[in-house]
This record gives C-alpha cells, sequence and structure tokens, in this order.
C-alpha cells in the first residue's frame, strides 16, 4: 500500500500537473509502488533549492518520497505513453515500464520541469518487466547526469537516490535502488511515434501544441507553427549532439524514445566516455552492430528527426506532397547545422577564436593524429590548452600519443594558424581550460563507484566522484588522480543498460 501525506503532513514541492491535464491516452495514472527499506543514498540539494523545493522536509521524509513509499501532496502520478525505434525496428507500445512521473513544479527561473521516480515499480507499461532499477545503473545516470550538467551539456538531472532494501533479479542478484529524475519534460520523439502509430490525429496536434506550448511557446505565431516546432527540434538536437562530440560523449542507446522533443540528453543506460580517441568506439553490449558508436551519433539523431518529421506531416500540411516537400527541407538542412555547431566547438577546442577555410582540415588532421597516436582524446585537448598558454607544456602535451611525430607536425601547423590570430596567448590559454575539461566521468571511476557500492555499500567513492565532476573545468590538484585514463587493468570495455 503507499500512503497519501495528509494535509498537516510537510508538502516539500508545489506540483502542477500539465501532463495530466491532457486527453487519457496520453498516459494511464499509477501510483508508485511501496519497498520495504528506503534509506536515502543521495539528495541533490542545490537542485533542490533551485526548483523551489522544502529541502528541510526532503531530508526528513526523502527516503520514503523517493522510494514511492510517500506520495507527495498534489502529486498525480502517471506512466506516460510513448513508441519508439528500437536499434531501427518499430515498436509501437513502449511507454514508461518503469518511471512514474510524481509531476511538475516551477522552477526558480520559471521553467516547468517534471519529476519522476525511475524504478518505482510496475506500470501498464512494463511488458513482462518488474518495473525495478538496480542500484548500479542508478548510480551511473546520477553521475553521468550530473557531470553533463557540470561540463555545460543540456541533460536531465538528478535530483535523489535511494537505496529500496529489496533485491532485483537480472543475470545476477542485485541491490535496488529508485532514481529520481528531474527533465525539462519526458516528451520524446516516441511520444509522437505512438500517437502517429495509432492514427491519432487528435492526439498529435495535442501533443504538438503542448511541446510548443510548453518549449517553443515563441513558435506559436510562425507562419506554419508544426514545420517550425521540427526545425527547432531538429536545431536543438543538432546542437546537444555536437555538445557530446566534444566531450567524447557516446550515449549507448539512440532510441528514438530515449531522444527528447526539449533537447536534453535522457536516458543514461550504458553510456560512456571515450578515453583513447577512436571514432568508432562502442561500449553498450546490447550495441553489438555500432550502430550508436561515438562518429555515428549525428547520423542516427538525423534518422531519429526524420522519424519525427513523419509523424508531423499532416499537421505540417494537408497536402501530404506539399508537406513531405517542406519536411525534407528541414530534415536537408540538419546536417549542416550539426557541423556549424561542431566546428564552432571544435575552433574553441583548439583555441581559434577567428574563422579560416582551413580550420576543419585543421581540426581533422589533429584528430587523425590522435586516432593513429592513441591520444586519449580529453587529456590532448587539456594539455594542448595548458601548452596554448605556456610553450614549456608542450612534452606533456606530445606524451598524450603513443607516437608523437604526427603531433608534432600538427603543433607547426597550429601554431602558424595562431600567429594569425588577433586573440592574445594570454586569452587563449583561460578560454582553451573553460571548454577542453579536466574531468571527465571515466568509464573505470564509476565502475569502481559502483562497485563499493553494491558490494561493500561504500558510497564514497561515489561522493568523491560527485564532488570532483562538479567542477570538470578546474584544475583540482587534490584530485588529479581522477583526470587519467585507465591503468590496462581497469579499463572497462563493455557497460550495459542494467535493466
Ligand atoms: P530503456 O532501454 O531504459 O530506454 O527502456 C526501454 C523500454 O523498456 C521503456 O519502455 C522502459 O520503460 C522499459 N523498461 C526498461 N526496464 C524495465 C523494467 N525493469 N521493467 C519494466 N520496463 C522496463
Ligand atoms: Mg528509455
Amino acid at each position: 500500500m503507499t500512503i497519501a501525506l495528509n494535509a498537516s503532513s510537510a508538502q516539500p514541492f508545489a506540483f502542477d500537473n500539465s501532463y495530466a491535464r491532457l486527453p487519457q491516452q496520453f498516459f494511464t495514472r499509477q501510483a508508485p509502488s511501496e519497498v520495504t527499506e528506503p534509506w536515502l543514498i543521495k539528495l541533490n540539494e542545490p537542485l533542490a533549492s533551485e526548483l523551489g523545493l522544502d529541502v528541510e522536509a526532503l531530508r526528513r521524509d526523502g527516503a520514503a518520497i523517493f522510494a514511492g513509499n510517500l506520495v507527495p501532496e498534489g502529486a498525480d502520478p502517471l506512466a506516460m505513453a510513448y513508441a519508439g525505434h528500437q536499434f531501427g525496428s518499430f515498436v509501437p507500445l513502449l511507454g514508461d515500464g518503469r518511471a512514474i512521473l510524481l509531476g511538475e513544479v516551477i522552477d526558480r527561473q520559471g521553467q516547468r520541469r517534471d519529476i519522476q521516480l525511475k524504478g518505482a515499480g510496475q506500470t501498464p507499461y512494463s511488458r513482462g518487466g518488474d518495473g525495478r532499477a538496480a542500484l548500479g545503473p542508478v548510480l551511473r545516470e546520477y553521475i553521468v547526469s550530473e557531470a553533463m550538467y557540470a561540463l555545460g551539456v543540456p541533460a536531465t538531472r538528478a535530483l535523489a537516490a535511494v537505496s529500496t532494501g529489496q533485491p532485483v533479479y537480472r543475470e545476477s542478484v542485485l541491490p535496488g535502488a529508485v532514481f529520481t529524475r528531474v527533465a525539462a519534460s519526458h516528451v520524446r520523439v516516441g511520444t509522437f511515434q505512438f500517437f502517429a502509430a495509432r492514427g491519432d490525429a487528435d492526439g498529435t496536434r495535442a501533443l504538438a501544441d503542448y511541446v510548443i506550448d510548453r518549449h517553443y511557446p515563441e513558435l506559436k505565431d510562425a507562419a506554419n507553427p508544426y514545420l517550425a516546432l521540427f526545425e527547432a527540434v531538429c536545431e536543438r538536437q543538432a546542437a546537444l549532439i555536437a555538445r557530446w562530440l566534444h566531450i567524447g560523449f557516446i550515449h549507448g542507446v539512440m532510441n528514438t524514445d530515449n531522444m527528447t522533443v526539449s533537447g536534453e540528453t535522457i536516458d543514461f543506460g550504458p553510456c560512456a566516455f571515450m578515453d583513447d580517441y577512436d571514432p568508432a568506439t562502442v561500449f553498450s553490449s546490447i550495441d553489438q552492430n555500432g550502430r550508436y558508436a561515438y562518429a555515428s551519433q549525428p547520423g542516427i539523431g538525423q534518422w531519429n528527426l526524420a522519424r519525427l518529421g513523419e509523424t508531423l506531416l499532416p499537421l505540417i500540411d494537408a497536402d501530404t506532397e506539399k508537406a513531405v516537400e517542406a519536411a525534407n527541407v528541414v530534415i536537408g538542412n540538419y546536417g549542416e547545422r550539426f557541423q556549424i555547431h561542431w566546428l564552432r566547438g571544435m575552433r574553441e577546442k583548439i583555441g581559434l577564436s577567428s574563422v579560416e577555410d582551413d580550420d576543419l582540415e585543421l581540426i581533422q588532421s589533429l584528430l587523425a593524429a590522435m586516432q593513429a597516436g592513441q591520444a586519449d582524446f580529453t587529456l590532448a585537448f587539456r594539455r594542448l590548452s595548458h601548452l596554448a598558454a605556456d610553450e614549456s607544456a608542450e612534452a606533456s602535451f606530445l606524451a598524450t600519443f603513443r607516437d608523437p611525430s604526427a603531433a608534432r607536425e600538427w603543433l607547426l601547423r597550429w601554431r602558424q594558424r595562431l600567429s594569425r590570430e588577433s586573440q592574445t596567448g594570454a586569452a587563449r590559454g583561460p578560454a582553451m581550460l573553460s571548454v577542453n575539461p579536466a574531468f571527465i566521468p571515466r568509464n573505470h571511476r564509476i565502475e569502481q563507484a559502483i562497485t563499493a557500492a553494491v558490494e561493500d555499500g561504500d558510497f564514497s567513492l561515489f561522493e568523491a566522484l560527485l564532488t570532483v565532476l562538479a567542477k570538470p573545468y578546474e584544475e583540482q590538484p587534490a584530485f588529479s588522480a581522477y583526470m587519467g585514463p585507465p591503468k590496462p587493468d581497469e579499463r572497462v570495455l563493455q557497460t550495459f543498460c542494467g535493466t
């Protein structure tokens, strides 16, 4: 049984639940299922304040609330309906099989944010799954989503993690946990597909209007708001995926149900950051064909967005031919949009403030040298940033390459290019350090933190990682060990969904 707070109890959330006011086919009301022994692993207090929540009340009641045992006043718990292409195959009904939207709050900036429990028990969309989450993946999502935020990449946030005291049965028996996710919204490309696949034109339109209202209100007055919506989502996703590439992030499961229309990164399953630069890098154990490899992500983004465009066709124009033509122009421009974002960020990474035609080639030849020399992606750019301010750092930059000959030649070309910059060397160093992180959530560190927590109930490594990753662009000498790539025996070759 799930207990509801009575009026005299704390009301940590000022809920205003717009999704619950949408037509009934959008969701199914579903309360979370109670767990036996809720224990609060972590409450993100700065985020709770940003959301305008009662932090004091959450310190007291957070374990019960974030486990789903105590449904706070004003919540209207529901599981959202959606469909999706999973590894290219269409599944007409997925939905929240283990996630429950408690409701929405308006944050201190006036932005509407979803509060969702992930792993809070079965829903009508569970399709035989247990509705639960294991501790390891919950900690992974907590660490990586907060790291993304600190790195400046749009992403859902982590509000809390609780352990349930109950086992979950996967390939082995694992401790269970519930993750509390905060999102600009949980509307996915797959949400649009859900209505389109059922031929529910009213549903598609209601969803599109909801998304415009919530995420793109400036488009209401556009000549064709639905075409403008499609274009705006393409723009945000192009910008987002470019940011992923800039920091070496591999999402791992870019199914259309894991792509938001808000432009936030969502669903941190088998995601991971690359160590050595290799565009073909894949970590996910379920991605055996490398569909979602590092360098494939921009193209997959376009593929997913084309699926979104298909759902919007009837809204874009009653004349299908005209609708297809208009949507094709938008999807055709995606590559260029992506390239603009990617190139802008890559120029910053190598310290260029002006634009020259050969910059792309200069960037590509550095990446080629990194790939051939098996350079660590993050360290190489960080050390290049040091080199921009201090000539004596050249040796440490070159030391990131197994064979530094190509990198040495590249430095000559780089310096020639810099000589045509108006930006001074003194300004260049700090500018590069502010875009090339010292710290990323390296896979082996995440694994170590998870192992300590799962096997020994020791959360100190988890806490340490959160601390260091909160300031990824600062030097933090006390944590210098967290900068480096894994030793050969620490290397993580595969990551798992943990579902
Ligand atoms: P994901 O791979 O996490 O994006 O999930 C894909 C789909 O599987 C979504 O509809 C999830 O709700 C569902 N799902 C994943 N894990 C579980 C689980 N343990 N129980 C029920 N449904 C699940
Ligand atoms: Mg998902």
